[in-house]
């Protein structure tokens, strides 16, 4: 079957549904290698037929087949790709992108078509020599005279192959020379093979062309005919083409637009900033807020557990409960899980030294695990065994005691101190991490207070230590059935710290997601900024996304190029919110020497990953916006 090139079948077109016709029932079919001149007045529908031949606009009514494919079929990615790999467009008003170098103006269809870089570039100042702008290539489009731009237009035209050059009045605003040369361009091309389509309303130009077909009122009211016999072709499938995407270009270009806005893109990266700079802050501080609290409660020890008479706390048969006798220790020395147990007798009794009565705390304990985590020794040396056994009258107090009972810059080690009338010799010194427990502490033998200071031999309560990588629930419930056998049933409850920490951890993670939130409610009004300046530099920017529609780029092409601004924006923004929260942390442990704010690699990925998803999020309706412009109506905006 022989096909034409181009075939339009009764179409018109309408830019309003009630308005007139832009083109009335045009038939017309063009023929590969044709030069064609479209002639007619103004308004006569001449561009209007231009951009449906070039794919940039599909008619309202008829059919438009390109080698035998009808166009109506394409999706908006379809009609791209024919602009791109088949059509070159050349305007009267040469339509380059003013912040592009000539050179960056001829490549860049090529960059929505594919193919190495270097090629692209090779072929670029090729086209850039034939067309004798060798040495103009770094200018930009307002450097060049307007014979130049449309040269570099035509070039541009010429970069994917342009087997079919629509040129909608070319010489149009330039001066007769330069409108010469282009012409003297267009012959040059048309002989090579390509397919001319040109118009003008210059009719010297026109009696150029082999064919002429004049217009009036959407109709073609003359055509002088063809002569070139429709070549052989047929409609093949065509195989859908990978999205190929040049990110490395895609950055540099997001890059410049945005350096071409600078104070605009500040801002709007300042609001990103604050935003991620709360969230990392906050995060941060409750990180450490946590720690600090959680390390104060293990301090005390949430691997120890607590063994008191009685059902629960406040229990009034407790007194009565006398089944905590040295057997229970000795059964606890035997369990692998038990590190180590004393029991706690604690009386208050009266402490005297050298005519000074003072009240003091006494705890009667055992020589292993009555020093909680929290007390260091500094002086002396604790409880041993041996005072056990041999019931020694000795004491260990802590440093109020020895403030207060022997006052400051004396030597107590030696020192002999009445505790309840019974004389102890103080043997060491101990520092508890709890400065506002004020009250005097003193630790003696539970042997020793046994049978002289309480006259009782059972313990009000027992601390047993759980061995290392041992789970203090598994303990606990080991611990409960051993007693439970020994006193015979169970007479007791077990207390443990875990439970404090898990729930002061709930608490404080409780809290600094609510404070997240606020944060994150800091990054919503920051990603609307970029929303903001983005929907901005969209409709600035229209008729550029107009000039890359009409190269050829796809519209996932003119989202991504807007997607990547955003997220780029979104990015420079929370690396310097990070620094700001880091720089926060500083400031903050310059106030606070308690406990400082914990930074981890986590929260810094989380910052990202959050700018990422802003930027994607609120860049979307933009870059949407932008990609799905009418490639027609965003080239006639200037
Ligand atoms: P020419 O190129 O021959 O001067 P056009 O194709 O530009 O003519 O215009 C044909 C008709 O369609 C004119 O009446 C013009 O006012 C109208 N027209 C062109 N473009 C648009 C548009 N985007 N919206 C509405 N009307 C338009
Ligand atoms: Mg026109």
């Amino acid at each position: 079957m022989t096909v034409p090139l181009m075939q339009l079948q009764a179409v018109g077109r309408r830019y309003d549904e009630a308005g007139p016709d832009a083109l009335a029932g045009i038939d017309l079919a063009i023929a590969r290698g044709e030069m064609v001149a479209i002639v007619g007045a103004s308004g006569s529908g001449k561009s209007t037929l231009m951009n449906i031949l070039g794919c940039l606009d599909r008619p309202s009514r008829g059919r438009y087949l390109v080698d035998g494919c009808d166009v109506g079929a394409l999706d908006a990615d379809g009609l791209a790709r024919l602009r791109r790999e088949h059509f070159g467009f050349v305007f009267q008003r040469y339509h380059l992108l003013t912040r592009l170098s000539a050179l960056e103006n001829i490549a860049l269809p090529a960059s929505y078509a594919g193919g190495a870089r270097r090629l692209r570039q090779e072929r670029a100042h090729g086209l850039l020599q034939r067309f004798g702008l060798g040495g103009l290539g770094n200018r930009r489009p307002s450097e060049l005279s307007g014979g130049q731009q449309q040269r570099v237009s035509i070039a541009r035209a010429l970069m994917n192959g342009g087997r079919v050059i629509l040129a909608d009045e070319p010489t149009g605003a330039l001066d007769s020379r330069s409108g010469r040369q282009v012409m003297a361009i267009l012959h040059e091309l048309h002989g090579a093979g390509h397919t001319v389509i040109l118009v003008t309303h210059d009719p010297g130009l026109a009696a150029q062309a082999q064919r002429v077909i004049e217009m009036r009122d959407g109709r073609i009211v003359s055509d002088s005919g063809t002569r070139v016999s429709p070549a052989r072709s047929a409609c093949a499938d065509v195989p859908p083409e990978a999205d190929r995407g040049y990110w490395g270009e895609a950055v540099r270009g997001a890059v410049a637009a945005l350096a071409a806005h600078r104070l605009r893109s500040a801002l709007a990266t300042l609001g990103i900033s604050i935003g991620i700079a709360a969230v990392v802050a906050i995060v941060a501080l409750g990180a450490g807020a946590r720690k600090y609290v959680l390390d104060d409660i293990r301090s005390i020890g949430s691997n120890t557990l607590y063994v008191n008479r009685g059902g629960d706390f406040g229990d009034d048969r407790a007194a009565g409960v006398r089944t905590f006798l040295p057997g229970d220790l000795k059964a606890l020395a035997g369990e692998p899980w038990a590190a180590s147990a004393t029991p706690v007798t604690m009386r208050t009794l009266r402490l005297r030294y050298r005519e000074r009565d003072f009240n003091g705390q006494v705890y009667a304990v055992a020589a292993d695990g009555f020093l909680s985590s929290g007390m260091a020794l500094v002086a002396g040396r604790g409880l041993v065994h041996e005072d056990v056994s041999r019931l020694a009258q000795v004491a260990v107090i802590d440093d109020n005691t020895r403030r207060r009972v022997f006052g400051e810059g004396r030597a107590v080690l030696g020192q002999a101190v009445m505790v309840g009338g019974m004389p102890a010799t103080v043997v060491g010194v101990v520092r508890t991490r709890d400065e506002y427990r004020p009250e005097l502490q003193v630790w003696l033998p539970y042997t020793t207070a046994a049978a002289r200071l309480f006259g009782q031999d059972f313990f009000d309560s027992l601390t047993v230590r759980v061995a290392a990588d041992v789970p203090a629930a598994l303990a606990e419930r080991r611990l409960e059935q051993l007693l439970t056998r020994l006193h015979g049933r169970k007479d007791f409850f077990i207390f443990n710290m875990d439970r404090v920490v898990k729930q002061m951890e709930n608490t404080t993670r409780t809290l600094t997601l609510l404070l997240s939130l606020l944060a994150l409610i800091a990054l919503v009004v920051g990603g609307i900024g970029v929303m903001n300046i983005m929907l901005v530099s969209v409709s600035e920017r229209t008729h550029e996304i107009g000039i890359r529609m009409a190269v050829g780029a796809r519209q996932s092409d003119v989202r991504r190029q807007f997607l990547i601004e955003a997220v780029l924006v979104c990015l420079i923004g929370g690396v310097i919110g990070i620094a700001l929260a880091f720089a926060a942390g500083q400031a903050f442990s310059l106030f606070v020497s308690k406990w400082r704010m914990i930074y981890n690699w986590q929260v810094v990925a989380l910052a990202f990953v959050c700018a990422s998803l802003i930027g994607l999020g609120f860049g979307y309706l933009p870059a949407r916006k932008a990609a799905r412009m009418d490639p027609v109506q965003a080239l006639a905006r200037e």
